[in-house]
C-alpha cells in the first residue's frame, strides 16, 4: 500500500530535475524518451521519486508526463484507465525497489 504522506520530490533541493525545463518530461519520441529515463536513473532522489508517484498515479493526478523514469498514463487508451494507472504503479514500485538496491550496494 502506498504511503500517501510522502513528500512531493520538488521539496528535495537535490534533485536532478531541480531547474529543468518541464518540457523535457513530456518526450515525444523513442530517443527522447530513453533520455528521460537515463536522466531520472542518475537521481539521486529516484528511489522516494518513484515511491511518492505511486499514490499520485493511482489517485489520477500523474498523467502523460514522465516521473521517475516511468511514463504516466496516457489520459485516452483501449486498455481502461484504472488499469492504465496500476500498471504505471507496479512499473514505479519496480523502479523504487531497483533503485533502493543499487543505493545499498552503493553502501556496501
Ligand atoms: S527521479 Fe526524475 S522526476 Fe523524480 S526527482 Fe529525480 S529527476 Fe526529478
Amino acid at each position: 500500500m502506498a504511503n500517501q504522506n510522502l513528500p512531493d520530490p520538488v521539496t528535495f533541493s537535490d534533485r536532478a530535475c531541480r531547474g529543468v525545463d518541464q518540457d523535457f518530461f513530456f518526450p515525444s519520441d523513442a530517443e527522447q524518451k530513453r533520455m528521460v529515463r537515463r536522466f531520472c536513473g542518475g537521481c539521486p532522489r529516484l528511489a522516494e521519486c518513484a515511491d511518492w508517484a505511486i499514490s499520485e498515479v493511482l489517485a489520477g493526478r500523474l498523467a502523460e508526463s514522465f516521473v521517475a523514469g516511468v511514463q504516466m498514463p496516457q489520459l485516452y487508451g483501449k486498455t481502461p484507465r484504472q488499469k492504465r494507472r496500476e500498471n504505471a504503479a507496479a512499473e514505479l514500485a519496480e523502479v523504487a525497489e531497483a533503485a533502493r538496491g543499487a543505493r545499498m550496494e552503493g553502501a556496501a
